[in-house]
């Protein structure tokens, strides 16, 4: 039986350990001292020195039934900012912070739900496959600890990420690939008084490209915007450079890759109407990818659901996960929602209710019960 004071409690603690991106030390320090304290064998490795981070991804193994397939758990230990000095409220059986920071739901109630669950198989003596845990680093803004992180030291193959909104039950089945677009269009200066004539407004250029794109809701599964638009010049010189960074995302990849040239064919006409050159790169930020309903993963997770008496929920997600790159990197992982909301807002919320419901789904993961 999970420990709801135990949760509750463990969850309060951690989101007051701040943890902003690449400040995760003390949090990756508090959860080894924690898994230890459960004998399991934890580990770290070199992703932080990698991405500029003060931590480490964590690891821990808890060794179970050899006949049994392994199974990963994971959830992300840093969070958005504001993020420091978290004083969190429980009213009503609602979880939120004190209006100044986020509440960090995000992604502390999926540790807690697998640190929980952890417990209550070892104080329990409950029957196990080997389960092993990943708590990364770094998610928010490029998914960079998980890119970075030692796969080859995991033995399971198939992996739930607990890092997502919506009530507990529900199942993330797919999630877009990204890509990003770096573009610097080069004009041509001039005094914009004396002699506009002999110039090439990069400005110009960049924005008739930019609005000849098709942007924001592409299609049901396809999105795109513009997030920098940068060139500062003084009124009376005809701007010689503007930079544009943008991204696209699809569930589909062939979208993805026909609106990603779509973006930069519009640039490359309009620099070529005012004779303006452009610089493109293009990054693919991660991939995506998309489980059938009836896959092994989604029925596992759609049975412990039901034997929880919750109800399962299947969602497209339109964002990103350690899970796109794990399921590129030879596990098969399935993201699943712990009940945060209002993530990334101070405003953010848990119910207590979706807090032990997070670690009831874990331990029935986890256990085939
Ligand atoms: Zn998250």
């Amino acid at each position: 039986m999970i420990d709801e004071n135990r949760i509750l409690e463990t969850f309060l603690e951690y989101v007051q350990i701040d943890s902003e991106t690449l400040n995760e030390h003390n949090m990756a320090e508090r959860l080894l001292l924690d898994l230890r304290e459960l004998e399991l064998e934890t580990w770290t490795d070199d992703a932080g020195a990698k991405i500029g981070s003060n931590a480490r991804n964590v690891y821990a193994r808890l060794a179970g039934d050899p006949a049994l397939e392994p199974r990963l758990f994971s959830a992300h230990m840093d969070t958005v900012k504001p993020g420091n000095s978290i004083k969190p409220f429980v009213s009503d059986g609602v979880i939120t912070s004190g209006g100044d920071t986020i509440l960090a739901a995000d992604d502390k109630s999926g540790i807690c739900g697998i640190v929980e669950a952890l417990r209550t198989i070892i104080k329990e003596g409950i029957p196990h496959p080997t389960i092993e845990t990943l708590f990364s680093i770094s998610e928010e803004g490029g998914l960079n600890g998980a890119k970075n992180a030692d796969y080859r030291t995991l033995s399971a193959k198939k992996a739930f990420v607990l890092d997502s909104g919506g009530n507990v039950g529900t199942i993330i089945t797919s999630a877009p690939g990204q890509t990003k677009i770096f573009a610097t269009v080069t004009g041509k200066s001039a005094h914009a008084g004396g002699a506009p004539e002999t110039g090439i407004s990069a400005i110009q250029a960049a924005a008739s490209g930019i609005a000849a794109m098709k942007l924001l809701r592409i299609d049901d599964e396809t999105t795109a915007n513009i997030g920098t638009f940068k060139s500062e010049f003084a009124t009376n010189i005809v701007p010689a450079t503007a930079v544009i960074v943008a991204e696209a995302r699809s569930r589909s990849e062939e979208k993805l890759e026909r609106q990603t040239a779509h973006m930069i064919e519009c640039l490359e006409a309009a620099c070529r109407r005012y004779g303006a050159t452009l610089e493109c790169k293009t990054e693919t930020s991660y991939l995506g990818y998309s489980h059938r309903q009836d896959s092994q993963i989604v029925k596992e997770a759609t049975r412990a659901c039901e034997s929880l008496g919750l109800e399962p929920l299947y969602r497209a997600s339109g964002g990103g996960s350690d899970a796109n790159v794990m399921n590129h990197n030879g596990l098969t992982a399935l993201v699943l929602g712990t009940g945060m909301e209002k993530g990334h807002t101070t405003s953010e919320s848990i119910t207590v209710k979706n807090l032990i419901d997070t670690a009831r789904l874990c331990l029935a993961l986890m256990t085939g019960n």
